[in-house]
């Protein structure tokens, strides 16, 4: 079985933002409809029949980055008609991470959960940036406070901390540094150290326990509620209906189901593999609108679903990016009292990239 399992020499491979131009060039495939080259990168998800009611949030959406020197950063999970048409940057969190650094627009969108648009902010603090709605959390961010951080600092003197990015900058500023799926094994590695504590994800960590058995891992019971749904029987399941199918699970999967896996790695990861090996049959174990987003520039590859829904990236819409845009709501900033230190923790993982 080929492991792959979020390797450290792959993560600058796989973890740059796609910059995209949303007025493409691409051949209209649909001259009776508005906004026909835009309507051929999404053709396969969405029926023409709602496109003529999206074509118009569109069309705004793209004035109104124009008008206020607004770019929209969109998350993976982001459903098509976001990101194949408004998106200029799109990527995991990593990327988006790192691509946030080099904004030079006046406005960041962050078509993706509020922790995201946190870590948009702490890294360019001079931008406004906004969120187009404020409800769009993540299970990981809800399962610890700075608190309980600090609880565990108490508990165990001296071990570092690493914490996933999807927490709050509140919780990222008790920490030493932090990871992404992208990069969580060298981030791991880069600190030398007998034992870490690895928080808030429980799979994550011991995902990477799996690749780094000389340091012990400790961690937090913390899950993704979308990927800690699947199950090995579900991997088996559509091996049984599917032989031949290549499985790639992200590494918030439970160990037993990346364990069924031919590959694990964050969202870019995934990206980088289907597009290199070109399975002629996919199943990627994670959020739906990964798989339609990857389907849409490769039509010669099937993608077999089980996927789950992310009710928190789901609550993104076109609708809701326009609002945003047009009332400059809602603006994210961060408590200057620990943007400081969160700011630092993120930054400290983006520095592990660089040795
Ligand atoms: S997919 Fe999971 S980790 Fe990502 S935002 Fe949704 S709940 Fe959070």
């Amino acid at each position: 079985m080929l492991k792959l399992s979020i390797m450290e020499d792959a993560m600058a491979a796989t973890s740059q933002p796609i910059s995209r131009s949303p007025a493409g060039q691409m051949p209209g495939l649909s001259p009776g409809l508005p906004l026909p080259d835009l309507y051929a990168r999404v053709s396969r998800h969405v029926p023409a029949i709602e496109w003529p009611a999206l074509a118009p949030d569109i069309e705004a959406i793209l004035r109104l980055k124009r008008e206020k020197n607004a770019v929209i950063l969109a998350h993976n999970y982001q459903a098509p008609e976001i990101f194949h048409t408004v998106a200029d940057i799109v990527g995991d969190s990593l990327a988006l991470a790192r691509e946030a650094v080099n904004v030079d627009a006046d406005v960041i969108v962050l078509a993706g959960v509020h922790f995201m648009a946190e870590t948009a902010k702490l890294l360019n603090p001079g931008k406004t940036v906004l969120i187009p709605d404020m409800g769009a959390g993540c299970s990981l961010a809800d399962s610890i406070t700075p608190e309980d951080v600090r609880g565990l600092r108490a508990k165990y003197p001296g071990v570092p901390i690493v914490t996933y990015v999807n927490t709050s900058a509140a919780v990222k500023a008790e920490s030493d540094l932090c990871c992404t799926s992208g990069n969580a094994v060298a981030v791991v590695r880069s600190l030398n150290a007998p034992r870490v504590l690895m928080i808030p994800d429980e799979f994550l960590a011991q995902n990477v326990q799996a690749e780094v058995p000389e340091v012990e891992i400790l961690t937090w019971a913390g899950h993704c509620e979308v990927h800690e749904q699947f199950t090995p029987a579900d991997i088996r399941d559509v091996r049984e209906s599917y032989p031949g199918v290549t499985v790639i699970a992200h590494p918030e999967c439970p160990p037993e189901v990346v364990a069924e896996s031919d590959f694990s790695g964050s969202t870019a990861m995934m990206m980088n593999f289907v597009t290199e090996k070109r399975p002629r049959q996919v199943v990627l174990v994670t959020e739906c609108s990964m798989a339609d987003n990857i389907a849409a520039e490769n039509p010669d590859i099937e993608f077999i679903k089980p996927c789950n829904l992310c009710p928190h990236m789901k609550r993104m819409s076109l609708r809701n990016i326009r609002r945003a845009l047009e009332t400059m709501t809602h603006e994210v900033t961060v408590d200057p009292a620990l943007a400081d230190r969160a700011r630092a923790a993120v930054e400290r993982m983006l520095a592990v990239r660089a040795r």
